[in-house]
């Protein structure tokens, strides 16, 4: 019999809702037309999309004509901050960051350092969070933009969002936030106007993958991401994607109808997962804040393991999770998240994040506890600095 998987790994992506799959469907084979035709059928396309916009715009107290539908949460990332980096050069250069960013916003500062601009990259305290004082230090005459993601992929630390956009907005600089993890999990408003630009991601809420948005603010100086056709108002060309437009909203509406009840039960599910690992698995620490924290969210540093070694092991038990980002394995170096909230870099080694989903059940918590446990234990048997430690460990206590 085919072993039942444990999908703890929502944060890289999660199972569409069947809603969204019946929804798409139409759109692949009897109202196929292209959005930018003449006839009824390509009105069809045209009016989902649209109604898919005043859907989408709604969950986040924007405007339908400030969404612009993108190919990922990346390219909503790169778009906002290269579009505010051309269009506001000659009011400055100045970008302020931070360090546990995704890299699509880092690398696309980075990107831009080598076209002359400044950029600062916000170090934040050791549970991930950055402060509004410590962004005043640093904004300057020719800051143009600050982006502050809203929820980190890889610790589930929820930034004060609120109070960052509000010091950066009134001095008159624009506030970008990657909101790609918090869409869907968290209340979000762009209502009063301080957050200029925001980015999110249909796969990250049981929509489909390859579909994103990018709320811009009315007022902020757009430039075209994409040349070509008039699509998107001329700022994003190329044939529209109706089918995951279509499923992207239908997902965000599945997603919001529950939100809150949703947001406790993983809540609960979570905290009782924690307590569990804490307790019953020595040297293991929670990486990231206990309390401003996704609900969904549970992710550790075990000591004297590989976290590689251990998601390998736990595949073979049928659980998924991750070493951290998804977007960054197969690089061996340790997580640029962990590193910069302080974590030395050979306990960040042994990072392992769970996030939780829709389908996630304490039993399959339970299961996933207990074969930590052993795969840990087996791993740890191996290690030499685990020998090591527990001799030096035993030296110590006869002392004593
Ligand atoms: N930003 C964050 C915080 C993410 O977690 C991710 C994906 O993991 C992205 C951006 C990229 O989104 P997408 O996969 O839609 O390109």
């Amino acid at each position: 019999m085919e072993k039942k998987i444990i999908y703890l790994d929502n944060a890289a992506t999660t199972p569409m809702y069947p809603e969204a799959v019946e929804a798409m469907m139409p759109y692949f084979t009897e109202r196929f037309g292209n959005p930018s035709g003449q006839y009824s059928l390509a009105n069809e396309g045209k009016r989902a999309i649209e109604s898919a916009r005043k859907q989408i715009a709604a969950t986040i107290g924007a405007r339908p004509e400030e969404i612009y539908f993108t190919g990922s949460g990346t390219e909503a990332d790169n778009w906002a901050i290269k579009a505010v980096a051309q269009a506001y050069r000659d009011k400055g250069r100045h970008i302020i960051t931070t360090k546990i960013e995704h890299h699509a916003v880092l690398h696309t500062c980075e990107a831009l350092e080598r076209e002359g601009y400044r950029v600062t990259y916000l170090t934040p305290d050791e549970d991930g969070v950055i402060s509004p004082e410590k962004l005043l230090r640093v904004l300057t005459p020719d800051t143009i933009l600050v982006s502050i993601m809203t929820a980190n992929n890889e610790i589930g630390t929820i930034e004060p969002i609120d109070e960052l956009a509000k010091v950066v907005t009134e001095r008159g600089i624009l506030f970008h936030t990657d909101a790609v993890q918090a869409y869907g999990k968290l209340p979000l408003s762009v209502e009063d106007g301080n957050i200029a630009m925001l980015s999110a991601s249909a796969h990250k809420i049981g929509g489909p993958k390859g579909v994103g948005f990018l709320y811009v603010h009315r007022e902020v100086r757009l430039q075209p991401f994409v040349h070509g056709g008039a699509q998107e108002k001329k700022r994003r060309a190329g044939t529209e994607n109706v089918p995951g437009i279509v499923a992207f909203a239908k997902a965000a509406e599945c997603t919001f109808k529950n939100r809150e009840a949703e947001e406790q039960r993983e809540y609960e599910l979570r905290e009782y997962f924690i307590e569990r690992v804490l307790q019953e698995i020595p040297y293991s620490r929670l990486t990231g804040s206990r309390t401003r924290r996704l609900a969904n969210h549970a992710s550790f540093c075990f000591q004297f393991v590989e976290g590689e070694t251990v998601l390998i092991m736990l595949d073979t038990e049928g659980i998924c999770a991750s070493s951290g980002s998804a977007c960054t394995t197969g690089q061996t170096e340790p997580s640029h998240v962990l590193t910069a909230i302080g974590i030395p870099e050979e306990v960040a080694h042994g990072a392992i994040r769970f996030t939780l989903g829709r389908d996630t059940t304490k039993d399959q918590l339970d299961v996933t506890v207990d074969k930590m446990k052993e795969i840990v234990t087996r791993v740890r048997a191996m290690s030499p600095y685990y020998a090591k430690f527990l001799s030096r460990e035993a030296k110590e206590a006869n002392r004593v």
